[in-house]
């Protein structure tokens, strides 16, 4: 059975390694079909792609596009889209756009919280200046020692509700959802089960999705807990989407999931990749 991952990040948006050493890292644990899916940005596949092709698998385009859908973040990943498509790169660069501007605010607010110096700090370690993360605030305030971990400096800092929490308004998912059928590519609802949203809200981002064009959701992520697996793989069926899986991973240690680690799909959904080899 092929071992595929449709969803992983480099150091173009909030990863810490290279898509080519991502790319090596994804084979070295036995991937055979993979797809680099970097935040709102497209920059790293031409380098995934000659990285992948050296590493002997096979390359499928992605990217992982942030939306704003009833007040929630909600990410969109995109897989096999034309990288240059016009439409595509437009949206994508209006997405990165308020970047800059949204880091500047979370630093601001860490500054009244305590912590001076934080988007210097989380600069150090861009890869991308287009692209500055929470993620990368994060990786700051574990080195200055202002939290132990990651998911903490979330839990504590960075989440709603929290001091360097800065509300950000992204694009909407029928915008999204048309910038990826544009570019010929497949709309996949990414991590659905870390959202939270009621069950009828779920329903109803799924139906909207669903009448968009969208056809899948991840199943298997390491962004999902194995109980939601058998979960979403029902909701998959039910609302006729096919079935997706990718680790999200973003550093070695770091990933809740590493490539080796996680599971295949379960048996009774149908694969996003299906009808691709
Ligand atoms: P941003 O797009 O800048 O808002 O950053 C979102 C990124 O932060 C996600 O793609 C994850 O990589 C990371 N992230 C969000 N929530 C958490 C969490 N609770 N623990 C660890 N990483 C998180
Ligand atoms: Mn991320
Ligand atoms: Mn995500
Ligand atoms: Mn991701």
């Amino acid at each position: 059975m092929l071992k595929v991952d449709l969803h992983c990040h480099s150091n173009v948006s909030d990863g810490v390694m290279t898509p080519q050493a991502v790319a090596a890292y994804a084979r070295q644990a036995g991937v055979d079909v993979w797809a680099l899916t970097d935040h709102d940005e497209v920059g790293g596949i031409a380098a995934a792609r000659v990285a992948a092709e050296e590493q002997g698998m096979r390359f499928i385009t992605g990217v992982e596009i942030s939306i704003t859908w009833a007040r929630e973040t909600v990410h969109i990943v995109g897989l096999n889209i034309d990288e240059h498509h016009p439409e595509l790169t437009a949206g994508l660069a209006r997405t990165r756009a308020g970047r800059d501007h949204r880091a500047r605010e979370i630093s601001r607010q860490l500054e009244l919280a305590g912590i001076d110096g934080a988007y210097e700090g989380a600069l150090k370690f861009v890869g991308n200046p287009d692209l500055m993360s929470r993620t990368h605030f994060a990786r700051y305030l574990v080195e200055i020692g202002a939290c132990a971990n990651i998911p903490e400096v979330f839990r504590k800092y960075l989440s709603e509700g929290r001091p360097g929490y800065v509300p950000h308004s992204w694009g909407t998912l029928a915008d999204t959802v048309g910038w990826i059928r544009a570019a010929g590519g497949v709309a996949v609802i990414a991590h659905p089960g870390r959202y939270r949203f009621s069950q009828l809200a779920q329903g109803q981002l799924f139906d909207e999705f669903k009448q968009l064009g969208g056809a899948a959701i991840e199943v298997v992520t390491g962004s999902h807990t194995p109980d939601q697996y058998p979960e979403y793989a029902q909701l998959a069926n039910y609302y006729g989407f096919l079935a997706s899986r990718g680790s999200d991973f973003h550093a070695p240690g770091e990933s809740r999931v590493d490539f080796a680690a996680l599971p295949p799909l379960p048996g009774n959904v149908t694969p996003v990749w299906h009808d691709w080899f």
